[in-house]
């Protein structure tokens, strides 16, 4: 008899985020040939996302499912995944490197005794072989990490970096898990404020059009937004630009900020710090758009464009408005 391979999948606007499917595609590289690949969904109205999950497992799509349980907080949800952890002892349990993942999966992780791998870009081998590439000193540096083969195994996955999983012949069964709020909660959520609430998610997002310092103000990000309107595209920002306070912070990319690995990043008005460099180094294709011909942002662009942001990112609006009309 195997055990389970566990995805906690994260759910927004009621279906499964792409990065839960790319936590499958772990689950599916990692698992041993009597292994089970179960899914658990933590949260407040989960139907429509546990039928959308259930053609990713042979195992279950746990669901979790209280009104206590709408808004994270990491104490009712590790209270109420524990019993299940308890009954179920995962081999293996993964997760999105993202906000939510990188908070729980440490106390999932001391919960399992279990060893933990974060934040990983790629992998190579498969089942009890299987190996983990993750980045080190802001992407300076890739290490290759693997698990002994005793005890229980947390992983989290940096977004857009692996495939999605695809759907599985066999698919399990949905099960509801009871779940009854302790009242000696010692933490609770007041309040969550959307800032990007209807706007593309950076951190999934195929295209991000991002601007700098070089965007002058916060007026000077219109030309961008506009942009980014015509292809579909996420805003980011440089750290510069939040800090002068042309943008919000949650549109920070780098180090310090959200690391995205869209198809297309176009750089606009971005020198190419290293801090930067190292939340957008592996977008597919990269595009600087700068006048100073000697910015270091040339030296990781696909496509450099030595120019005033302000004269060519309308014109490539233009451009792209024609072509996808
Ligand atoms: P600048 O370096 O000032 O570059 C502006 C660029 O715009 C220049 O290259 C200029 O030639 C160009 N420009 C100006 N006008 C135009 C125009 N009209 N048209 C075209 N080009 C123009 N930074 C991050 O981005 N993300 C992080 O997460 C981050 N974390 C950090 C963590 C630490 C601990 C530290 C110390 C720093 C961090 N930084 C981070 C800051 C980082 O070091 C840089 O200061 C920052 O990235 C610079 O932002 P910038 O490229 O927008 O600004």
């Amino acid at each position: 008899m195997g055990q389970s391979v566990l995805v906690v999948a994260e759910v927004r606007n009621g279906k499964p985020r792409q990065v839960s499917l790319e936590a499958l595609h772990i689950a599916r590289r990692a698992r041993l040939p009597d292994d089970r690949i179960s899914v658990l969904l933590v949260g407040h109205r989960l139907e429509e996302a546990a039928e959308l999950l259930l053609p990713y497992v042979d195992g279950a799509v746990y669901r979790i499912d209280h009104p206590r349980l709408e808004v994270y907080n990491p104490e009712t949800y590790a209270s109420a995944i524990g019993s299940l952890l308890r009954d179920l002892q995962p081999r293996l349990v993964a997760l999105g490197h993202t906000a939510f993942g990188r908070d729980l999966a440490p106390v999932l992780a001391a919960k399992l005794e279990a060893g933990q791998i974060s934040d990983v870009v790629a992998l190579e081998g498969e089942g009890a072989e299987l190996a983990y590439v993750r980045p080190l000193y802001a992407g300076k540096l890739f290490e290759t990490r693997r698990f002994s083969s005793a005890g229980a195994q947390v992983v989290t996955v940096r977004p857009s970096n692996l495939p999605p999983a695809e759907p599985l012949p066999a698919p399990g069964k949905l099960e509801t898990v009871a779940y009854v709020p302790p009242d000696d909660l010692r933490t609770v959520v007041k309040d969550v404020i959307r800032q990007a609430a209807g706007k593309v998610d950076l951190t999934e997002a195929r295209i991000i059009v991002s601007g700098g310092r070089g965007v002058r103000n916060a007026e000077g990000f219109k030309p961008l937004q506009e942009l980014a309107a015509v292809l579909g595209a996420a805003v980011g920002a440089s750290r510069a630009a939040c800090d002068a306070g042309y943008c919000d912070y949650s549109l920070q990319i780098g180090q310090t900020g959200k690391v995205v690995t869209p198809e297309l990043y176009i750089a606009c008005g971005i020198s190419g710090a290293i801090q930067h460099l190292a939340g957008m180094s592996r977008s597919r294709v990269i595009v600087a758009i700068n006048k100073d011909p000697e910015a270091p942002i040339f030296k990781v662009a696909d496509y450099g464009i030595v120019g005033d942001l302000f004269e060519i990112v309308p014109l490539l609006t233009e451009e792209f408005k024609k072509l996808l009309a």
